[in-house]
Formats: structure tokens, sequence, C-alpha cells
């Protein structure tokens, strides 16, 4: 008799790595609460990418909570002061790092898993073909969740948690591959830090050129509608 797997929470952006996360989770058998932010960013239109994304990939509840991260500043996802950098400027860590966000986001999905009886946590944390940010490394997840299962009633007294973040280790084409054979419709997702108000990509920032190059390297048509430039 094989434990029946229950329900995760999944962080969904509305991008390409978080919408194969959400068919992988569904895929290891998991009703899937999905669980997305409205934090300020100003890439908002990715918010309407997570909801098609959330309907297509089976979830069962999609969950969008309010978080006044952009109210701190220090990024250029959040900050329409600071320009979001083409791919060729970024060098360290970028400006498009959001302080602290995916302690941020963890922690909200914790409460939220703790609540609804999900012991099971998915991120698409990607430590591959990341861009520097430091929360998106394997020691952070280890690391979160070592304190998951210290900070709460349900890894005191009960089973504990799991953080999932199944792409930790993979390049943005395996990636792409997974997701296509899992069914995924990645022209519902939208990954560009700087898209339009129709929700067009900018095709020059990082995460354009990593998503177009993962395409090409997957040999996989790229279904992303981009913006016309000069
Ligand atoms: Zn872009």
């Amino acid at each position: 008799m094989v434990d029946k797997p229950g329900k995760a929470v999944v962080l969904l952006s509305g991008g390409l790595d978080s919408a194969t996360v959400l068919a992988m989770a569904r895929k290891d058998h998991f009703q899937c609460i999905a669980l997305s932010f409205d934090y300020g960013q100003r890439h908002r239109i990715e918010l309407t990418a997570a909801k098609r994304v959330a309907d297509a990939g089976g979830a069962i509840e999609h969950r969008i909570l309010t978080l006044p991260i952009g109210e701190l500043g220090g990024s250029a996802l959040t900050d329409a002061t600071i320009d979001v950098p083409d791919a060729s400027e970024s060098e360290g860590i970028p400006v498009t790092y959001v302080p602290a966000r995916n302690t941020i986001f963890l922690s909200m999905a914790l409460g939220l898993a703790e609540v609804t009886g999900c012991r099971n946590i998915y991120i698409g944390a990607n430590a591959v073909d990341y861009s520097g940010y430091p929360d998106c490394r394997p020691e952070f997840i280890a690391a979160f969740e070592k304190l998951a299962n210290l900070a709460t009633r349900e890894g005191v007294e009960g089973d504990g948690f799991r953080i999932r973040a199944p792409l930790i280790d993979m390049s943005k084409a395996e990636i792409i591959r997974t997701g296509i054979d899992l069914g995924v419709d990645y022209n519902l997702t939208i990954s560009c830090y700087n898209p339009s108000t129709e929700g067009l990509a900018c095709g020059i920032c990082d995460s354009c050129r990593l998503r177009a190059n993962g395409f090409q390297v997957a040999n996989v048509p790229d279904p992303t509608s981009y913006q016309a430039r000069d």
C-alpha cells in the first residue's frame, strides 16, 4: 500500500519555471494549491499568467496574496526608478534581485501549508541558469527546510515539511523539455522582467535571454510573444 501523496503548495509566478514545477507536482500525484503574490512587481501582468497557468495546470485552488515587498524598494523589479538592465550589463548579483524574496515567499507558503494540511511545498528555484540570486541555491532550500521543521507545530508534533525544488540542478532547456513532455503550454507563461502592459516580452532582459536560449537549445519553437523593436 502506497501512501497517498496528498496536497502540496506550489509557488506559482506565472513564469516558465513555476509552470513546469506545477506540472511536476501533478505528475507526483499531488493535489496542488497554487500560491502567487502581488508584491508590487512591475511585471504584474504575470499574475494574469499565473491564473491561466493554475487553471490549465489543474491546481485545485489558486491564491493570490498581497505582500508589500515593493515598499522595501531596492530592486529593479519593484522600483520603477531603477531600470531593468539588458542581460549584457549584468555582473554579480543583479539589480533585479528582490531583497529576501524567496525567504518571504516560502514563509507564506509554509504558513499556508500548515493551515491547509500540506506537507510539501514546491518552488521553481534554479541554480544553473539562475541570475546570481543567493536564494536560488540548494543550500538555501536545505536551510529553509530545516527552519520549516524547527519553526512550526507540524514540524515539532507532526511529520514535518519537505521543500521541493525539482528544477534546482536543471538547465533551462532541460526544464522546457520536461514541461513539454508533461503537456505544459508555455504560451500561457510570462518570464519577462519588463513586459508591455499587454504582456509582450521585451526580448532583451536577463530573463528573456535565458528563456529564448532555453527554447533554442531544447530545439523547441519559442511560443513567446515579443514586443516589436526598432
Ligand atoms: Zn524581458
